[in-house]
């Protein structure tokens, strides 16, 4: 059976920055969790970090390609760099998702580890510019497909589509 990571902090559990969670209460999920397809994963919990935790983003101007490969950072706003964890926590999500059959992913939109189409710009000042998650974009490399918690309806199409071929 195909299965789909999803961000931990989308099915209650509290692991995000702030000790909270962001449940997302939808139909698609609970099929999925009858059918017994969903595979919760915190990427920064795996990566060693604790909760709560300083917020972090990926520092301006760079991407999270240039994470992966080395040439850019990921700090806390006191400039502590975390980089080390979150590239530990995205090789420890391929690695799960590989292990578990995972076909698509469905990850928390908006952070520096799980977010699909949107990050903060590294400010820390609440600006959200175009890009990806360090572990989304490792993820996409190794041809799992990410969606956000918003594009459920998409993720649902694209494992019926896996499932019927
Ligand atoms: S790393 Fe991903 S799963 Fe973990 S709290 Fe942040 S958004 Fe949620």
């Amino acid at each position: 059976m195909r299965r789909v990571l999803i961000s931990s902090c989308l099915v209650g559990r509290r692991v995000r920055y702030d000790g909270g969670a962001k449940t997302v209460v939808d139909d698609v999920l609970e099929r999925w969790r009858a059918e017994g397809r969903l595979v919760p994963y915190c990427p920064e919990v795996a990566g060693g970090l604790p909760v709560p935790r300083p917020p972090a983003e990926i520092e301006p101007g760079a991407t999270a390609a240039d994470v992966l490969e080395g040439r850019a950072r990921i700090l806390t706003p006191d400039g502590r760099d975390v980089t080390e964890d979150f590239v530990a926590g995205a090789r420890s999500t391929l690695a799960t998702a590989r292990a578990r059959g995972v076909a698509v992913a469905v990850l928390k939109e908006g952070s520096p580890s799980c977010g699909g189409n949107v990050v903060y710009d590294g400010t820390f000042g609440g600006h959200r510019v175009p890009g990806e998650g360090v572990t989304t974009r490792l993820l996409r490399d190794h041809g799992i497909e990410v969606f956000s918690e918003d594009e459920l309806a998409r993720a649902r199409e694209r494992l019926d589509e896996f499932d019927r071929a």
